[in-house]
């Protein structure tokens, strides 16, 4: 049943949860500003990710025990070249570092769904939701889906830093753009040959008359 507020106006107990998911530059922070613009907040898991292992004080030891203090400057920033030696090549010590971070930020989002209990629902974005297994706890996900040669140019063209190469590679331990498709329950096509609001705004009136 849902809560009073203190106005008398029913609010959600917890609001709809809705994933945002897609390869490296298929436009999911893109997307999630449009849906911003309407209102709807976004939990953006890999940036909040790399905040929680400089600010969650738990993380941050887990993180020095496991991967030793050098982990981190003398501001208390992170090591990342480091830390990307630490995991490079070494599976297993990239495993251990996200299951020391999975469950850290599984608790700051849920904290943040809490704080959100007013909206009719909000957003998760996440590169890899369904790779790890996380949409299972989402109610609904949306793909935002662009072919391999549009995501490599768009990429190429925002982070100067990364090659082909580089990205190809990221692109390869992402799931195939097919399975993904499959396991989707909605799907926004950026790929420059539609219009994209046009499909945010169908959504937005889709979920809000859902809750
Ligand atoms: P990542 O997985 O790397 O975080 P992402 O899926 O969040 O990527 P965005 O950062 O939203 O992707 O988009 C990648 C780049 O492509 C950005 O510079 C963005 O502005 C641009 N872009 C995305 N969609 C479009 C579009 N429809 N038209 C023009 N530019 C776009």
């Amino acid at each position: 049943m849902p809560l009073e507020s203190p106005n008398s106006q029913p609010i959600n107990a917890k609001p709809m949860q809705v994933g945002i998911t897609g390869g490296i530059g298929s436009g999911k922070s893109l997307v999630c500003k449009i849906f911003g613009i309407l209102g709807v907040p976004a939990y953006d898991a890999d940036s909040r990710a790399k905040i929680l292992m400089t600010t969650d004080g738990i993380l941050v030891e887990q993180i020095k025990k496991e991967f030793g203090s050098l982990s981190y400057d003398g501001a208390g920033g992170l090591n990342r070249e480091f830390l990307s030696a630490a995991v490079f090549t070494k599976e297993d010590k990239l495993k251990k570092l996200n299951a020391l971070v999975h469950p850290r930020v599984a608790i700051d989002y849920e904290q943040w769904v809490h704080a959100h209990a007013g909206c009719n629902y909000v957003l998760k974005e996440a590169a890899l939701l369904f790779e790890s297994g996380s949409y299972k706890m989402l109610d609904t996900v949306i793909l935002v889906s662009a072919s391999k040669g549009v995501r490599i140019r768009r990429v190429l063209a925002r982070d100067t830093h990364r090659t082909k190469a580089d990205v190809e590679k990221i692109i390869q331990n992402q799931l195939p753009e097919e399975e993904k498709e499959a396991k989707a329950n909605f799907i926004i096509r950026n790929n420059e040959s539609e219009l994209i609001v046009p499909q945010i705004l169908n959504l937005h009136e889709r979920f809000n008359s859902m809750n």
